[in-house]
């Protein structure tokens, strides 16, 4: 199996001593390195680099940029300010094999704009750069460091940068660090939890744009800085977090906060450079409730190429095979126990179409297109035509549904060529699924948008995550679920997924254990056996292998030959010891790593096939009434 490569995006300055986000403090064009140190230099930081940002105020003043460009021989990203930028550079830079820009921009007024970037005179030019920028060909990312100056410009430049011609794709805000400033130019830094309420706003504004969104590199406000204004877009701490984690020599301190802190354990503290700037007025130790609700989990810091995750799933003991392409991160829900990044925007409709294309030369039996939220983005009918023009067979989108609650907008799907869509549902009750989701008002709409699709023909499929709040709920709702979707001639399956891990916290608030949720699965699964209703997720991925269920193989049938495994699977999952005795463990892919990590594997009971198993039936069907199964030997 593959494993995943080199994450680390590597940074050069090319301008030592000028980093744009820290120009308030003083800093200004300096002497950039020669053509023969940056070489060297370039090769150096790309050696173990999956991508190069280099850092140059005025790209367009160095000849020798393609050819630093070309030895670091991964993506480069260009970081600059916008004042000196125009279309012929874009377009050069864009040639020379620069993948994105990262533009550094300091505010919307001239004073505050001149301030913040330490550049008298150039608010004009900086204006028409970043203009001629988002014009051109290259994905641009804008970075706006956020500070007492410019607090009241940030959301100003966020919708006259929306209201340009071409689109955005990210913007980040950057929080200075405190210690990286000097003593006498920390008045001009923003509280944090100043900084919380102005990203809120200006995350909000961003996501309704779909445009990506997020803090710049590892940097945020303090968790315990944000109170509540910050859950809908709570992965924005984890990269911080993981930054300090990985900062052993950082200067961080408790804060008495701290001794009450979710957190602790996760955070080593605050800056005391901020400590001495801020005191430690606002911050409030953060409940275990919104801590496990943060979704705290590896990040890649957006952008799209880090983004795209195209996943392809396959079925080695069919032959068949599923591909699965993210267009986007953003979704109008905030599941605590989704591990996609919302921060992320909609990828951009030719990267989709072309992905649509190179997929369909390897298979064409299934495609899926997930989020995020896939129906936020304007293109999905168009990508959903074209996947059928290529030939798939399968097209699938995974949603909330409450897009299709529009019955036009669910029969604009079906007429491009959608045949199966799986719907989020977490509870029938309505207060507990709009709780869940954290969308008020979702539940009637997702509950009319999967009738308006299963009556459009659609293969409509339920997508259940259990977890330590609903586990004990499934038998109910899965009967209550049968009673509203399973209706004659409707086809509907239900997949059980568990919850994944998102954070060093999942394993302990959010995934309930194999043996807690037994019974109730099992009651679950039985109930819609008697209504010939099919299910799956379990084995495979959703990571439940049939010991969870003592090896009762009537739970399985119709899926023992379509164990899917992604590319990563064997990062993912393990066997114990004792999987080696269990007449299931050539076609097991065993429990997730974390799951063992927490709970150890002695709930993992090998178990012999007494005889053959009816695989071939469908799931639901009656014909199997025996279980198929028998403990091993110890
Ligand atoms: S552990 Fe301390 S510094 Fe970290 S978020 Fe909690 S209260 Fe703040
Ligand atoms: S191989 Fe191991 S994990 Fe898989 S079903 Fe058997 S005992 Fe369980």
């Amino acid at each position: 199996m593959d494993r995943p490569r080199a994450q680390r995006t590597a940074k050069l300055a090319l301008d030592p001593g000028d980093e744009l986000i820290h120009r308030f403090a003083g800093g200004g064009p300096r002497a950039g390195r020669t053509t023969a140190d940056a070489l060297a230099a370039v090769a150096a930081i790309a050696a173990d680099a999956r991508a190069v940002v280099l850092a140059v105020a005025q790209p367009g003043r160095r000849d020798d940029l393609a050819a630093l460009i070309a030895a670091a021989a991964r993506p480069v990203t260009i970081e600059c300010e916008a004042a000196g930028l125009d279309a012929a550079l874009v377009r050069r830079l864009a040639d020379a094999g620069v993948v994105g820009l990262r533009i550094v921009h300091g505010g919307m007024r001239e004073r505050v704009f001149e301030a913040v970037m330490r550049a008298p005179g150039a608010w004009r030019a900086a204006a028409a750069g970043l203009a001629a920028a988002l014009a051109g060909p290259l994905p641009v990312e804008l970075v706006v460091p956020v500070l007492a100056w410019n607090r009241d410009d940030v959301v100003p430049l966020i919708d006259w940068v929306l209201a340009l011609p071409g689109q955005v794709a990210r913007v980040a805000l950057a929080v200075p660090r405190a210690a990286d400033v000097p003593v006498d130019a920390r008045r001009h830094l923003l509280d944090h939890p100043a900084v919380a309420a102005l990203a809120a706003e200006a995350f909000a504004r961003l996501q309704a744009a779909r445009v990506g969104f997020g803090f710049d590199g590892s940097d945020a406000p303090w968790p315990c800085a944000a109170g509540d204004r910050l859950d809908r877009f709570a992965t924005v701490w984890h990269d911080a977090l993981r930054r300090a984690a990985s900062e052993p020599d950082r200067a961080l301190t408790p804060i008495a906060a701290c001794a009450r802190c979710a957190l602790a354990g996760t955070c080593r503290g605050v800056e005391p450079a901020y400590l001495g700037a801020f005191g430690d007025a606002g911050l409030a130790p953060v409940p275990e409730a919104r801590a496990a609700a943060w979704r705290l989990r590896p990040t890649r810091g957006g952008g799209e190429v880090e983004y795209a995750q195209i996943s392809p799933f396959t079925n080695v003991a069919a032959g068949a095979g599923r591909a699965l392409i993210r267009i986007n991160g953003h979704c109008q829900m905030a599941c605590a126990f989704c591990f996609v990044d919302r921060g992320v925007g909609d990828l951009p409709a030719a990267t989709v179409l072309a992905t649509i294309e190179r997929l369909a030369t390897t298979q064409r039996d299934h495609v899926v297109f997930s989020g995020g939220e896939p129906t936020l983005h304007p293109e999905l009918p168009r990508f959903i035509a074209h996947a059928r023009a290529c030939g798939f067979a399968t097209v699938e989108i995974q949603t909330n549904g409450v897009r299709a609650s529009d019955r036009a907008y669910a029969a604009a799907l079906v007429a491009a060529g959608l045949t199966k869509a799986t719907v989020s549902l977490h509870s029938m009750d309505p207060a507990t699924s709009d709780a869940i989701t954290r969308m008020p008002g979702a539940f009637p709409r997702t509950v009319a948008g999967l009738h308006h699709l299963a009556a459009l023909g659609v293969d409509a499929q339920l997508a259940h995550v259990i977890s330590k709040d609903n586990y004990q709920a499934l038998p109910a709702f899965t009967t209550a679920m049968l009673d509203e979707f399973a209706g004659a001639g409707r086809r509907l399956s239900v997949c059980f997924a568990i919850a994944q891990r998102i954070s060093d916290l999942v394993p302990r608030w959010v995934l309930p254990t194999f043996t807690e949720i037994r019974p109730y699965v099992r009651a679950a699964l039985d109930a819609c056996d008697a209504r010939g209703v099919g299910y799956g997720g379990l084995i495979g991925q959703g990571g439940y292998p049939p010991c969870v269920l003592s090896g009762d193989l009537r739970y399985h049938r119709g899926v023992l030959d379509k164990v899917y495994a992604s590319t990563d699977a064997d990062a993912q999952f393990a066997k114990a010891p004792q999987c080696a005795r269990c007449d299931f463990d050539r076609a097991c892919l065993g429990v997730r790593r974390d799951y063992l990590a927490q709970h150890g594997d002695a709930e993992l009971v090998p178990f012999r096939i007494a005889r053959a198993t009816d695989s071939d039936s469908g799931a639901g069907s009656d014909s199997d009434s025996g279980s198929g199964m028998e403990s091993a030997s110890p």
